[in-house]
């Protein structure tokens, strides 16, 4: 996929830091987070989007949760949502399979307000 945003940045073409990176796998910051900490991991091989992917990739599905997992705790996060928008109408933008993973929020209730303020800027939540 020449095209594609995160194909160029998984195979490195455009700098960026990795904060996890395997054989399969890298995660690295959303370019305009919507928490304090805003993570995507992705699988470096281009798949279109959960709607799109078969019974042979279930084991990297499995190992995306493993993995924001292992950086909610190396971000020592103690609450942490993970979501994967699917299609244009599930707020998809970009149809390379990525699992966001948000937090870092020092309240319960902390969430709401970033939630808000991401409505109002227009942006897709
Ligand atoms: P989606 O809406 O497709 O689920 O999420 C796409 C995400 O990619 C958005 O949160 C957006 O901020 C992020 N994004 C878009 N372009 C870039 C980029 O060039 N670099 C990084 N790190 N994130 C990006
Ligand atoms: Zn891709």
């Amino acid at each position: 996929m020449k095209t594609c945003l995160f194909c160029q940045i998984a195979k490195g073409k455009i700098p960026k830091e990795f904060v996890y990176q395997d054989a399969d796998l890298i995660a690295f910051e959303d370019i305009n987070p919507i928490a304090p900490i805003h993570v995507l991991i992705i699988p470096k091989k281009h798949l279109e989007g959960i709607q799109t992917v078969q019974r042979k990739d279930q084991e990297l599905l499995g190992k995306m949760l493993l993995v924001a997992r292992k950086v909610a705790e190396k971000e020592k996060l103690k609450g942490y949502k993970l979501f994967i928008n699917s299609g244009k109408l599930g707020g998809q933008a970009l149809f390379h399979l990525h699992l966001h993973l948000i937090g870092g929020w020092k309240k319960p209730n902390e969430y709401n307000g970033w939630v808000k303020k991401r409505l109002r800027e227009g942006g897709v939540v």
